[in-house]
């Protein structure tokens, strides 16, 4: 599913919160200036494409997740309790990192 950018028209995959273009928050409803990312939010760049990563929410997961859909991903961070996603809008690359705050 696409869902286009109120502010920018950029196309966007309808699971992302934010435009990878302008910054839009769909969250939010405006447009998160540079610098004020949202506390705990990352400002990553894809390595292959050199644009930003969209901050996609925090996974947090319990008793049987492990085992679930990622399978073996989650036995890398089997110590941690959460993560933040972000997804390369381009490319589709997925990472985790554990949360900042
Ligand atoms: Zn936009
Ligand atoms: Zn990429």
């Amino acid at each position: 599913m696409i869902k286009h950018c109120p502010n920018c028209q950029a196309e966007i995959e309808e699971a992302f919160e934010m435009c990878w273009n302008c910054c839009y928050s769909f969250t939010e409803e405006r447009v998160i200036e540079t610098g004020e990312a949202r506390p705990g939010v990352r400002n990553i760049n894809c390595l292959r494409c050199n644009i930003p990563l969209v901050f996609s929410g925090n996974f947090k997961f319990h008793e049987g997740v492990r085992t679930g859909v990622l399978g073996n991903l989650f036995e890398l961070f089997v110590n941690r309790e959460s993560f933040d996603l972000y997804i390369c809008p381009k490319c589709g690359k997925v990472e985790f990192f554990t949360p900042l705050i």
